[in-house]
């Protein structure tokens, strides 16, 4: 069985505000194509990082490493 995809559910609850990409709600597409860069989705970071584009996985981590 294959799963349903909520492609337009993914895109009304994107936290991405690069509205143009053509992997906007294809949260596979938008994963696989920033690990290959060692980055990650935006949805991931904060606001005020996500809005600079920086999607590295050092900026990731440095964000999030002491607030788990
Ligand atoms: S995080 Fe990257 S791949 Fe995903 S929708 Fe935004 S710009 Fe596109």
């Amino acid at each position: 069985m294959s799963p349903e995809c909520k492609i337009e559910e993914n895109r009304r609850n994107c936290g991405c505000t690069y509205m143009s990409c053509d992997k906007r709600g294809k949260c596979c597409d938008c994963l696989k194509s920033h690990w290959r860069n060692k980055e990650l989705p935006g949805c991931l970071f904060p606001p005020e990082i996500e809005r600079t584009y920086d999607r590295s996985l050092r900026t990731f981590i440095n964000y999030w490493k002491d607030k788990v």
